[in-house]
């Protein structure tokens, strides 16, 4: 059986802040860009009781919530705890796909026996995360990135809600069709011109009607309201390209800013590449410039090193040098680190994820290896196969 789980930080950048400065604990809390073009990043849970929500101009903010505490983000900050993050969801699995710095998914499937199920593998996550970072974290698990995805959102804040495969049809059904992954405004229009309002609806819908206001994307949609979510969870491993990037609540000026956020994404680069244990030849720096009238244009530069690295500091001067060697230095809103001519193609074996065979085997050939050791080889011939 397929367990997926999503993980979700919860209010994360503001979260950060009320950890690190226990007098905000409590506090409306409103992180985001505090300029006049500004937008909410983040907003406390003690902030949204006042409406306030992640992407709402930053001025509206301030109206609805006027003794709110406005703060800057520190994204060099969060990049770092989001790389401590994903180091604990790596002890439960390999299969770990980062949607931001803030969410990821993580296939469990292969790691249910060794941990005792979904629901210890989602609190033992939990757990690490509250224990050692002092931060809270949703988990919704179920058997595809549908269900996990909806099942986290419902957990909010700080709660965990299991789907079991078998409650996938009640769980879904009665939910409205905008929550599902992909459905937008004006898909939820022309569904809702069919009559079509809750996802139950939407699985019993006559598939051909479907297909003629829809086109080819029906099939998929309905598919995935019948709980029949087939999308894989995208790890890093066997990837061609490793990449870190995040987007500035206003526009970026500043040097050291732009330095800190390049330093901070190529360690986070570095570390994926050294815990997939390869390497990388070539840095690719990409950023989304700014500017009044002029239409946002994303613009990539690269640079081939003689030799691959899985070094942050490596890394980074490169896509330093990148950068200075630019004639113009616009204001930006996006910021990446991106590596690929990656080394060392071949998957690293880690113990905790082997197939049970191979798990009871290596347990049988360390025993092997110990009597061995103390009786000498004529002590034991192996048996037939291991059973269990
Ligand atoms: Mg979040």
């Amino acid at each position: 059986m397929t367990t997926i789980l999503h993980a979700d930080m919860d209010a994360f950048y503001a979260s950060v802040e009320q950890r690190d400065d226990p007098s905000l604990r409590g506090q409306p809390v409103i992180v985001g860009g505090l300029g006049k073009r500004g937008v909410v990043c983040a907003a406390s849970y003690e902030a949204r009781r006042f409406g306030v929500r992640s992407a709402m101009p930053i001025a509206k903010a301030h109206r609805l919530c006027p003794k709110g505490v406005f703060l800057p983000p520190r994204m060099s900050q969060y990049a770092r705890i989001s790389a401590d993050v994903r180091e604990i969801f790596y002890r439960f699995t390999p299969l770990v796909e980062p949607l931001s710095l803030d969410e990821a998914y993580l296939d469990c499937s292969g790691s249910l026996r060794l941990f005792a199920g979904a629901r210890s593998i989602a609190e033992a996550i939990r757990a690490a995360i509250r224990n050692e970072l002092s931060l809270p974290v949703s988990v919704g698990a179920g058997s595809g990135k549908l269900v996990a995805k909806i099942a986290c959102a419902r957990a909010k804040p700080d709660g965990l809600l299991l789907v079991d495969e078998h409650d996938t049809d009640a769980f879904l059904r009665p939910l409205p069709i905008a929550e599902i992954w992909g459905v937008g405004p004006s898909t939820e229009k022309r569904l809702h011109a069919l009559g079509i309002a809750t996802i139950g609806q939407l699985a019993d819908f006559d598939t051909n009607r479907l297909e003629r206001a829809l086109g080819s994307w029906a099939t998929v949609l309905q598919g995935l309201a019948r709980g029949e979510d087939l999308r894989t969870v995208e790890a890093d491993r066997g990837r061609k390209s490793y990449g870190e990037e995040n987007t500035f609540p206003e526009d970026a000026v500043d040097a050291d800013l732009i330095d800190a956020m390049l330093l901070a994404h190529a360690e986070t680069v570095a570390r994926r590449l050294r815990h997939d244990a390869r390497k990388a030849r070539t840095i690719t720096l990409k950023w989304r410039a700014s500017g009044a009238g002029v239409e946002w244009r994303l613009s990539t530069r690269s640079q081939t090193m003689a030799e691959a690295s899985d070094d942050g500091v490596v890394i980074a001067r490169v896509a330093a040098q990148l950068w200075r060697a630019e004639a113009e230095h616009p204001p930006i809103r996006l910021l990446g680190v991106q590596v690929t001519n990656l080394d060392g193609d071949r998957p690293v074996q880690l113990g905790l994820f082997r197939s049970e065979e191979e798990v009871r085997n290596e347990a049988l050939n360390k025993a092997l290896d110990q009597i061995v050791t103390r009786f000498g080889t004529g002590a034991v011939r192996r048996g037939g196969r291991p059973q269990g």
